[in-house]
């Protein structure tokens, strides 16, 4: 049951490979580095190889072209799809695109964004096997650095796309090495002058729907192979900086120690105590003690609190009395603990209207997807401040995701595609 199905094959074993560690199994697909190449350039292929209409947008997030037939917008890029003459006088509509991500998390699993992305694809396969042609372009999206794993700003290609981020904060992002994002950029190969908010293309879209697997076990609770995304919790990033005093581990007393461990070990406690009382989750997954000998107490320890909550003011509340500890803790300890959001991401109510539209969709086809809030940020959930967005969700037995553990069932990836297709057919064929 491991294998993908048949439809996906030649698609999931090109891009299976690419970034993954033989050592644990998992991704390490980080923005503009080797694996990230690779998965650009596996993109570019599959765009080539259905003749859609490629374009790279000044925030470096892919795109792929289905154009309806007679208006392709830029020469040279022929598609097999096009077959038929446009006879003309149909208004000019907007585009649908449908996508995801390609970068990883550190060890992320293989579904995780590409599903999204490799669906998106082969739902247009499916549709142009059937005899269907556009009547509005569709597009294929790939958006850059959606997990924040290099530069630590989830969905930066979205938010640089809508404006959400300004042009100059990216640039001067730094990854673990200290390397800028206008660095990493031009190194490889692309152009961090010109990046920031692009409205006429955002204006060129009527909607977009993002294709992922769940984040968790609700569908499969439910018995359903796919479901639509109703909200997104609001979450956010906040990084805490302990600040003790490097010492000897064995000659420091222990009364007369500025050990910054301490007080980060009490903050993560108070976390998990803190998320349980108030319904929502916290954790700490990124720690660096500083400067990290076995044998010493740290200088330093910096961690990041990922806090998501179902409501604003249980998210604010949560991370408030989390920080607070941080504080009191450091104070008792003679660390100082300063505290910093790094981003924040409102709640996110998916567009009711098109939300509806593919419930019905699919439900005339016999596909019952139950509606799902969910605790994980998609860009889906920043393009949503602009323009009509949904999400569909695809079961994941186990829920374990972010992990090589990551699984689903080839059936379900299939049923996705399906559900994928027929609301592309809906909004977007003739
Ligand atoms: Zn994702």
């Amino acid at each position: 049951m491991s294998e993908p199905a048949a439809w996906q094959l030649p698609l999931w074993q090109s891009l299976l490979p690419l970034g993954r560690s033989e050592h644990t199994g998992g991704y390490r697909r980080f923005s503009f580095t080797g694996a990230d190449t690779e998965c650009r350039s596996w993109f570019v292929r599959e765009a080539e190889r259905r003749g859609l209409r490629l374009e790279t947008d000044r925030n470096a997030n892919l795109w792929a072209w289905w154009d309806p037939p007679g208006e392709p917008e830029e020469s040279g890029s022929e598609s097999r799809l096009e077959s038929e003459p446009e006879s003309g006088s149909a208004e000019r509509r907007g585009a649908i695109v449908a996508g995801s991500h390609l970068d990883s998390v550190p060890d992320g699993g293989a579904f995780d964004g590409p599903l999204g992305v490799v669906s998106a694809f082969v739902a247009i396969d499916l549709l142009g096997q059937a005899g269907r042609r556009p009547v509005r372009p569709v597009g294929v999206v790939a958006f850059t650095e959606e997990e924040g794993a290099r530069f630590n700003v989830a969905c930066l290609g979205s938010r640089l796309l809508t404006g959400a981020v300004t042009p100059d904060a990216a640039r001067a992002l730094t990854d673990a090495e200290g390397v800028s994002l206008a660095e990493a950029m031009a190194e490889a190969g692309l152009d961090p002058a010109d990046i920031g908010a692009d409205g006429e293309r955002l204006a060129g879209i009527d909607a977009y729907i993002e294709l992922h697997i769940e984040q968790g076990s609700a569908l499969a609770g439910m018995g359903a192979a796919v479901g639509v995304a109703e909200s997104i919790w609001p979450h956010g990033r906040w990084r805490i900086d302990f600040t003790g005093r490097a010492d000897h581990a064995g000659t420091t007393k222990l009364a007369d120690r500025r050990d910054p461990m301490l007080p980060y070990a009490a903050t993560v406690l108070a976390s998990r105590t803190v998320a349980t009382e108030l319904g929502a989750l916290a954790t700490f997954g990124k720690v660096i003690a500083e400067p990290g000998g076995a044998n010493a107490i740290s200088s330093a320890v910096h961690a990041w609190l990922d806090a998501r909550a179902p409501d604003e003011e249980t998210l604010t509340e949560m991370v408030s009395q989390i920080t607070a500890v941080a504080e009191l803790s450091g104070t008792s300890h003679g660390v100082t603990a300063v505290s910093r959001c790094e981003s924040l991401s409102p709640k996110v109510e998916f567009d009711l209207d098109l939300r509806d539209h593919l419930v019905t969709a699919l439900a005339q086809r016999g596909i019952d997807a139950p509606l799902l809030p969910t605790g994980a940020g998609h860009d889906a959930g920043i393009l949503a401040a602009v323009l009509p967005t949904a999400m569909l969700f695809v079961r994941n037995p186990t829920g374990v995701s972010h992990s090589p553990a990551e699984h689903a069932e080839p059936e379900d990836c299939e049923a996705g595609v399906v559900a994928l297709a027929a609301v592309l057919e809906e909004l977007a064929c003739r």
